[in-house]
């Protein structure tokens, strides 16, 4: 497979710090303020902000901002708690705005 090599597939978009792989990527069907977001199982090279209690368009959540350790550009969220059962498996899960990600490959 040509996306199965070990290079980040998904970088910040602003300072091209690597943030992901293509494996990481769990689904492109999620929206932000500034429009398509990406949910990932794991990012790096992100700093977590503070927690915060957030009412969101499917329900009541745990959030903290997630933010580039490079440039510091506010990538998206990290879902820390769902309090709606439904919606529990995207805990520990990360929401980055299409907007701020570059695509490497
Ligand atoms: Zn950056």
């Amino acid at each position: 497979m040509a996306e199965s090599g070990d290079r980040p597939s998904y970088s910040c978009g602003n300072c091209r710090n690597p943030l992901a792989f293509h494996s990481d990527l769990l689904s492109k069907a999620f929206k932000a303020k500034s429009g398509q977001a990406y949910m990932f199982s794991h990012v790096m090279n992100v700093v977590l902000g503070q927690k915060e209690d957030r009412q969101l368009i499917t329900g009541k959540y745990t959030i903290a901002g997630i933010f580039c350790s490079n440039c510091r550009q506010e990538l998206g969220w990290k879902y820390v708690r769902a309090f709606d059962p439904a919606q529990r498996y995207k805990e520990g899960n990360f929401i980055v705005e299409k907007l701020k990600l570059a695509k490497e490959y």
